[in-house]
């Protein structure tokens, strides 16, 4: 750390230790120095997360919902769902979990079936639930 290094010298010099007044002033520029770089730090930091973003907002395709990336795939070889609400409102590449999105209803006496359990996508973040139609992956 070159920065720290030029500081202590200046720290060290004569007429800086015999003046308290600078002594003190340069201790305060030098807190806000690594106050700055603190900040300078987090804002690169975001800086990259939000260009990330853009990319995946370039690349994505787009469903009703949800959208999937051509280069992330679950074990099977399918493309993982993302949470489209997640992506656009918060900034977040949040995948999408397989299950049930609402339970049905069966009367309890007779067995009747009234309502199916509907499958589909659900968000853990943002509570966002697509009942998918297809039987595709409806066999759990
Ligand atoms: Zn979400």
């Amino acid at each position: 750390m070159g920065k720290i290094e030029n500081f202590r010298k200046v720290m060290a010099l004569p007429e800086v230790i015999q003046n308290v007044e600078l002594t003190n002033k340069l201790k305060d520029v030098y807190t806000d120095y690594l106050e700055l770089l603190d900040e300078n730090k987090e804002l690169k930091g975001k800086l990259k997360e939000s260009e990330e973003i853009s990319n995946i907002k370039r690349n994505a395709k787009i469903y009703s919902g949800f959208y999937t990336l051509a280069d992330v795939k679950d074990f099977d070889g399918e493309e993982i769902p993302f949470c489209l609400n997640c992506l656009y409102e918060h900034g977040k590449q949040i995948p999408m979990l397989f299950g049930v999105v609402e339970s049905g209803l069966q009367d309890l006496m007779t067995g009747r079936v009234f309502r199916d359990n509907t499958y589909g996508y659900k968000c853990n973040k943002c509570g966002t639930k697509i009942a998918i139609t297809t039987n595709k992956k409806g066999e759990k």
